[in-house]
């Protein structure tokens, strides 16, 4: 604004000329500019982090456990050399070592096509933990030592703490996909994580009044359980419908929360506790 100012106070004669040079002002001021970027080198780049804002979050708000179905040697192999990883592998020596094999800042693939809460892209938001542990079928499945759990736990408490992870985010894999996976297993003891406050969990005092509500009023439909499993994070058919995907959906929930028995069947505990859980 200022030449424009003076330009005021010139006699009559020199103002066209001005106004030609106020014109050419921006093709100067990109002149300048180049001539100041010439100067400048990448090597003396400064950032200064001594602000940090107050409005942020973690990246993270998934844990994602599996077992490996595998022993201690390959499970380490496969996870550091082969396109699958995880953020942390839980040996099930007598004392388990705990190896970090990706940065929690970065991408490990462990989750695959997945869904959580909508949710898809499991990998880009979540901490993956595998454990060593044979797995299984059917009814012949590999226990998890106490102490590989208690190590477990302890690594639980700092991530989840430093991430602030919400209870309903800590999940199988056989919860986020419930269409090909099983893992963690029926043994996992999801219990004790509850009991040690990790995880989302139920009042029994609850699942006790839904049992005697069930027994008035009889169970509840198939859509209804299939929009309890909705809103409880798992992606399933709304259709009404027991199909093999909704039976694979119940059977992951009840692997997690009643594994005694994971058929796939909406009996009256699996309604009970899809109703009680919050
Ligand atoms: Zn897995």
């Amino acid at each position: 604004m200022a030449p424009m100012h003076n330009a005021m106070k010139l006699p009559r004669l020199f103002r066209p000329k001005l106004r030609r040079l106020a014109g050419l002002l921006p093709t100067v001021s990109l002149v300048l500019l180049l001539a100041a970027c010439s100067s400048y080198s990448p090597d003396q780049l400064k950032i200064d982090r001594s602000i940090q804002a107050k409005s942020q979050d973690s990246r993270v708000e998934f844990i994602v456990l599996h077992y490996t179905s595998t022993g201690n040697h390959a499970s380490l192999k496969i996870l550091s050399e082969q396109n699958v990883s995880s953020h942390y592998l839980i040996t099930d020596d007598a004392r388990p070592h705990v190896y970090q094999l990706v940065d929690e800042s970065r991408r490990a693939w462990h989750a695959g096509v997945s869904q959580w809460y909508g949710r898809t892209d499991m990998n880009a938001g979540s901490i993956g933990i595998e454990l060593v542990n044979q797995g299984g079928s059917k009814q012949n499945w590999a226990p998890y030592s106490p102490t590989q759990i208690r190590t477990l736990i302890a690594l639980l408490h700092d991530v989840i703490k430093r991430h602030q992870i919400k209870p309903y985010n800590i999940v199988g894999h056989s919860d986020i996909a419930p269409q090909r996976k099983v893992d963690p297993g029926p043994l996992f003891p999801w219990k004790k994580l509850a009991d040690a406050g990790i995880g989302r969990w139920y009042k029994q005092t609850k699942v006790d009044e839904f049992l005697l509500e069930f027994q008035r009023t009889g169970l509840p439909d198939i859509l209804a359980v299939q929009t309890e499993l909705e809103r409880l994070g798992y992606a399933v058919p709304k259709n009404g419908l027991l199909d093999k995907a909704t039976r694979n959906v119940i059977a992951a929930f009840q692997m997690h929360y009643r594994p005694a028995r994971y058929d796939g069947v909406p009996d009256a505990q699996t309604a009970a506790i899809l109703k009680a859980l919050r």
